[in-house]
C-alpha cells in the first residue's frame, strides 16, 4: 500500500470486510464518468461504521464499476455530538450549511420552521447528498445523519434532556460565545449540544421568549455585526468547536 488515495467514497449500506463490491448506479457513473476510473485505480471506502478501506477498482461498466476490496486504512472515528438546528434558508446558502457544517464536524443536521422562515420545503435527499460530498472531500469517517423538518415549538417540547442548547441571538444580550461556553463548569461531562440558528428575519419576541426559557438554553452573541444565517452558523460551531468539540 503506498501513495494517497484521493477518491473517498461513502458506501451507504455495508462494507463487506474484504472481495468485491459494486456500486450502484450513481457512484458508477461518478467513478466511471466523471473521475475517467480504469482497472487498477485505488479508492477509499467508508460506511459510517467500519473504519476506511482501500479498494482498486476490478471492472468498468456504464452502470457498475466493481471493485475489490482490499485491507483497512483507518480506524472508524466519530464527530462531537454536536446538532446544528437552522431555519432553511435559500437553495444555495443551504447547500454551504450542509457541506460546511460537515466539515467542521457537526454529527446531525436537523432544519426547524420558525415563524419567519420563508423556504416551507427543504430537501432533505439534497442536504443528505451535499453532506455525503462533503463528509468524502474532507475524510470524516461519518455522515452527519439528517432530520425531518420540524416546528420550533414540536422541536423544543420534544428536546432531549441532556442536550445543552447554544442559542445564537442576534440581539446580542447573550454573553460573547467564547465566554459562554468557557463558563461551561466540567468540559468533559459537556456532553451533547445543539446549535440554535434563526431565519434571515431572525427570531420573533415570543420564540425568543420560548428558547430562552428552555431550561437547557445558553444563551450566545456572535460579536457586534449582524451575520447572515450561514456565515452565523458556521461562527458558531468553530466557537462550539474550540471550546467544547475536537479541535
Ligand atoms: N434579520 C435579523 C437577523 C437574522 S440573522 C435582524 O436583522 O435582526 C440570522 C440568524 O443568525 C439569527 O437568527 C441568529 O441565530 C444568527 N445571528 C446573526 N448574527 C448574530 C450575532 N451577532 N449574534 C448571535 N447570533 C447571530
Amino acid at each position: 500500500m503506498s501513495g494517497k488515495i484521493s477518491i473517498r467514497l461513502y458506501i451507504g449500506d455495508s462494507l463487506p470486510g474484504t472481495g468485491l463490491a459494486t456500486l450502484g448506479p450513481d457512484q458508477s457513473h461518478y467513478l466511471g464518468n466523471v473521475m475517467r476510473a480504469s482497472t487498477g485505480m485505488r479508492v477509499a471506502l467508508f460506511n459510517g461504521r467500519d473504519g476506511e478501506w482501500a479498494a482498486e477498482v476490478a471492472s468498468v461498466q456504464k452502470k457498475a464499476v466493481t471493485l475489490t476490496v482490499a485491507e483497512k486504512l483507518k480506524e472508524q472515528g466519530t464527530e462531537p455530538d454536536l446538532w446544528l438546528v437552522f431555519a432553511p434558508i435559500k437553495k444555495a446558502r443551504l447547500d454551504f450549511i450542509a457541506q460546511k457544517a460537515t466539515e467542521l464536524g457537526v454529527s446531525h443536521l436537523a432544519p426547524v420552521y420558525t415563524r419567519r422562515t420563508i423556504v416551507d420545503r427543504v430537501k432533505t435527499e439534497r442536504l443528505d447528498a451535499n453532506a455525503i460530498e462533503a463528509a468524502e472531500q474532507c475524510e470524516r469517517l461519518t455522515v452527519p445523519t439528517i432530520a425531518e423538518p420540524q416546528k420550533l415549538d414540536k422541536l423544543l417540547a420534544a428536546w432531549p434532556a441532556d442536550r445543552r442548547i447554544m442559542f445564537c441571538d442576534e440581539d446580542l444580550s447573550g454573553l460573547p460565545a467564547h465566554a459562554a461556553l468557557a463558563a461551561v463548569a466540567d468540559k468533559k461531562a459537556a456532553g451533547p449540544w445543539a446549535i440554535l440558528i434563526g431565519p434571515e428575519g431572525g427570531f420573533d419576541d415570543d420564540e425568543r421568549k420560548m428558547i430562552r426559557s428552555h431550561p437547557n438554553t445558553t444563551v450566545v452573541a456572535l460579536g457586534p455585526r449582524v451575520l447572515r444565517a450561514d456565515t452565523a452558523a458556521m461562527a458558531a460551531i468553530s466557537l462550539w468547536q474550540s471550546a467544547l468539540g475536537d479541535w
